[in-house]
């Protein structure tokens, strides 16, 4: 028996219920659930092809270092070595196995880090309303979907309540489309004519509904299409396309000095198959090895640290985008503020004087000083026309719903006055237009207990009084109260009503009677006190060449305030959103330079600052939480959705997930972005001058007809064993004390700019003499080869460990306390060492690497041979600070 439901849109509600076998006011059972959803799957898009394990295999199987490789074992077979010509063979294995499992484990802990940041949908089963992950929906679960969710699957809508929503995932139209539950379709209607129905893809604009899932998965309509679904190509980040593109100069180099060195060779009378086994080497000693795996797990490391500290990022590329981030932009209510709101003042319109309120949070305990029973009717019109709650939990009070309703519910609770208790005494609501940040009021309607009907509105002073039965001289007193208030940092709303409403109840009827004039009660004013970590994180954002700018609904008079008290820069202007409607993105990029606070805005506003902060190529991060702030956060290039306010949309078109809903969280992310390109470019560093030491060190060999002073498989012992775990290591690296106290770095700098290679061939040429000069030394001294190269490799080695401390601070030797915050490094080197001593001392890496056992004395040569280039880097570095000390 199939139960997919054909054309739902042809049916009526009762004849889609019985045929799913549920029942809309309790929803499926447990048992139910678990039934249909053995028989019919998940609820997934399998479109999606995720990275595989084989594709990953593959690349790293198929790249240029392998050919390398199989090329070089080939040569050895050829030449009659079959040992070399092995061992080279486990070394292909090793890099490619190592570069597999490190590179798989990344992609694991990605993934992973990303199923946190899942869809979730509520459902009514066993009577009871849960919020469950989207993909456990089944056929015939009743969905309840409100504003800001996405639509997880297609279902037909059964109760409806001013219900919209946008389709252009699926249908490319923009525009917010109604929905209702009354409609019964034809067996033609085209998809964005099924009014009864929503799809998977799709979001809620407005309102409410009830609806039974249709199809899930595959089934769905979008599901069917599914190719055409967008699909997450492999993401290469910037950092990565400039990291591919300098491992190929880096190969071209050798290439050139492979050939150089062979027509050397061959003029030198060199064998020309010797030659060509030297050009190999080469190559591999130029080859960056670990370079791919290590920024793998660099960027994965960085992604599972920020979401330890509350930040979830989605992609690699943003943990790279953040860390250059240049503005932040961010909501001043509940990101910036506690978002905890207390009424503090009421003002009574005809007793024309203002009371105030005792009493901190939500806690009811408190008092209305020299309470009038005037007061009542402003407290009720509040009380009524809020939907927030009050739970006590524990010793803790809460609110559930918005939290400036919550601060009106209290200022009831502290008056005696709850909306349970008015609605006991029969006053009934009828209807309600929803507050939205565009308008900037919301309306209720009630049924009053002696027949009569009446509306309560709450909202935007200036947006009330403009509706206001007033006259001039009331209004201006009013204005007055108001910018007092306002002066005070406080968020300050309007209460009114208008009685004996004749009209309908729904919301066109009622926004049409507004205007016909309504009754202003009086006015609350509301603070929200700063988070208390926020001042700090603002002033470290700002000594990081950061600017913060913040934007909010609120009154520019509150906005300035808090950002006064929050210790923010360019706060001498506040920008409205009425002045930027009349300003063009180039007008706007102009003033946004040196102003950072913005009131009174819509969510096109938001969108606009974003255009014009492109404009002037900031990289921007922008928070936001409703519906209506996804084209801002899409547009920016780091978006952040709020975690717990935040709705669905937000967090789906986000880049970035804020679990606390914290300002300082997004400053600490933007510091490990820092930090994880800092450790990037460290160990691109490494791993290039340590590549260069090799290449080096044979090209003079063979200019100065010296033998060739290291082996195919020392250098690949160098590069594949030695230097992968130091060079990993930098990735835990936790940050270098300046790190926000620097310029944000300019995302199209090349990481490798003429400096970075400058300092990367100076330690190169440095430990590729010191090596080769141990190696003539050695000779000199009448040493047999194979020792001679011993201590040569040897203090390749150790003198590459040693440049691990020349590459882990910028400016000093990396020995200090801060290296015990990375015991992975201490660990390595040690590791490293060990494994150095292996390779000198087992007799069976005697007869494969040709190494020969050392006495003391060669250790004191190599140890010197192996310090002194990082003695005069460091000597370099002293000599160039305090040169700079002295200027400054
Ligand atoms: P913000 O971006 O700072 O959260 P909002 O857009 O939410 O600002 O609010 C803008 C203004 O709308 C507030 O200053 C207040 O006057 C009014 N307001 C806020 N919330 C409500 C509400 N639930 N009901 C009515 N008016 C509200
Ligand atoms: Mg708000």
């Amino acid at each position: 028996m199939s139960m997919k439901i054909e054309k739902p849109y042809t049916l009526t509600k009762d004849d889609i219920l019985k045929k799913l076998g549920v029942i809309i006011d309790s929803g499926l059972s447990d048992d139910e659930v678990s039934k249909r959803r053995a028989e019919y799957g998940e609820n997934v898009l399998e479109a999606k092809e995720k990275v595989s394990a084989l594709k990953i295999f593959l690349h790293n199987a198929n790249n240029i270092i392998v050919y390398l490789l199989i090329l070089a074992s080939g040569v050895s077979f050829a030449m009659d070595e079959p040992v070399e010509g092995f061992a080279v063979i486990v070394a292909i294995l090793i890099a490619v196995l190592s570069g597999f499992i490190s590179e798989y484990k990344a992609q694991k802990s990605v993934e992973s880090l990303q199923k946190m940041t899942k869809t979730v949908a509520k459902v009514r089963r066993n009577g009871k309303i849960t919020e469950i992950e989207s993909q456990h929906l089944v056929l015939g679960d009743v969905l309840y979907i409100e504003e800001g969710d996405l639509i997880t699957a297609d279902s037909r809508i059964i109760e409806d309540k001013n219900f919209a929503v946008i389709e252009s995932a699926l249908t490319g139209e923009s525009e917010s489309m109604d929905k209702t539950s009354d409609f019964v379709g034809e067996e033609d209607t085209s998809i964005g004519d099924r009014k009864n129905m929503v799809f998977t893809g799709t979001a809620a604009t407005r309102g409410n509904t009830y609806a039974v899932v249709t199809a899930t998965g595959m089934d769905t309509e979008i599901g069917k299409i599914s190719d055409m679904i967008r699909t997450d190509e492999e993401t290469v980040t910037p950092l990565e396309e400039q990291l591919n593109r300098l491992g190929k100069t880096l190969i071209l180099f050798s290439a050139v000095v492979a050939f150089a060195v062979t027509l050397l060779g061959i003029s030198y009378g060199e064998d020309l198959y010797a030659m060509i086994k030297i050009g190999i080497i080469l190559a591999i000693a130029a080859v960056p090895e670990a370079l791919p795996a290590v920024s793998t797990i660099t960027l994965a490391i960085g992604m599972k640290t920020m979401a330890s500290h509350n930040a979830l990022v989605k992609s690699l590329p943003a943990v790279e985008t953040l860390g250059s981030t240049t503005v932040i932009c961010t909501d001043k209510t509940g990101t910036l503020t506690e978002n905890q709101m207390t009424v503090k003042h009421i003002y009574h319109t005809s007793l024309n004087r203002t009371f105030e309120v005792e009493g901190d949070g939500y806690d009811p305990d408190g008092a209305i000083v020299d309470y009038d029973q005037a007061l009542e009717e402003l407290i009720v019109a509040g009380v009524l026309c809020s939907n927030a709650s009050l739970v006590k939990e524990e010793n803790d009070y809460k609110i559930i719903g918005d939290p400036t309703e919550g601060g009106i519910v209290v200022l009831g609770e502290k008056a005696s006055l709850t909306k349970e208790e008015l609605e006991n005494k029969g006053y009934n609501r009828v209807g309600e237009v929803p507050f939205n940040s565009k308008d900037k009021y919301m309306v209720t309607a009630y049924d009053m207990k002696d027949d009569e009907k009446r509306l309560f509105i709450k909202g935007a002073p200036e947006v009330l009084m403009k509706m206001a039965k007033a006259e001039e001289k009331d209004l201006n007193q009013w204005n007055k109260v108001n910018e007092d208030m306002t002066h005070e940092g406080m968020r300050v709303l309007a209460i009114a009503q208008i009685k004996n409403y004749q009209g309908d109840i729904d919301e066109a009827s009622m926004i049409k009677a507004l205007k016909q004039g309504i009754e202003i009660l009086g006015f609350v004013g509301i603070i929200d006190p700063p988070r208390e970590d926020v001042k700090e994180a603002i002033q470290v954002a700002q000594e990081a060449g950061i600017r913060v700018i913040m934007i909010t609904g609120d009154h520019p008079g509150t906005a300035s305030i808090i950002a006064q008290k929050i210790g923010m820069k360019n706060i001498d202007k506040v920008i409205t959103g009425k002045e930027m409607d009349l300003m063009s993105d180039e007008a706007l990029a102009e003033e946004i330079k040196t102003t950072s606070v913005f009131a009174r805005v819509s969510p096109e506003n938001k969108l606009q600052i974003v255009r014009a902060l492109n404009l002037d190529d900031e990289v921007t991060a922008m928070t936001g939480d409703g519906v209506n702030d996804a084209p801002a956060l899409n547009g920016a290039d780091i978006g952040i959705a709020m975690g717990i306010r935040g709705t669905e949309v937000a967090k789906e078109a986000s880049d970035m997930i804020l679990t606390d809903d914290r300002f300082s969280t997004i400053v600490d992310a933007v510091k490990e972005g820092r930090v994880i390109f800092d450790n990037m470019e460290k160990f691109i560093y490494f791993l290039f001058s340590c590549n260069l030491v090799e290449i080096l060190a044979i090209f003079l060999s063979i200019l100065f007809k010296l033998p060739i002073p290291i082996l195919a498989l020392q250098i690949l012992w160098l590069n594949l064993v030695v230097d992968v775990l130091p060079a990993m290591s930098f990735a835990w690296e936790t940050g270098e004390g300046d790190i926000m106290k620097r310029m944000p770095r300019d995302p199209k700098q090349a990481i490798v700019n003429k400096d970075f290679l400058i300092k990367i061939s100076a330690s190169g040429i440095l430990l590729g003499v010191g090596s080769l000069t141990v190696f003539a030394y050695s000779l000199s001294q009448g040493y047999d080869l194979d020792t001679a190269r011993t201590i040569a490799f040897a203090t390749m080695a150790f003198s590459q460990l040693f440049h691990v401390l020349n590459v882990r601070k910028k400016d000093t030797f990396g020995v200090d306390k801060s290296i015990l915050k990375n015991p992975f490094l201490i660990v390595s080197l040690v590791i490293a060492s060990l494994l150095m001593l292996l390779v000198i001392y087992l007799p069976f890496f005697n007869e494969v690497m040709y190494t020969k056992p050392l006495d003391a004395y060669k250790w004191w040569i190599i140890l010197l041979g192996s310090f002194v280039p990082t003695l005069i880097i460091q000597s370099y570095g002293a000599v160039k600070r305090g040169l700079k000390h002295r200027i400054s």
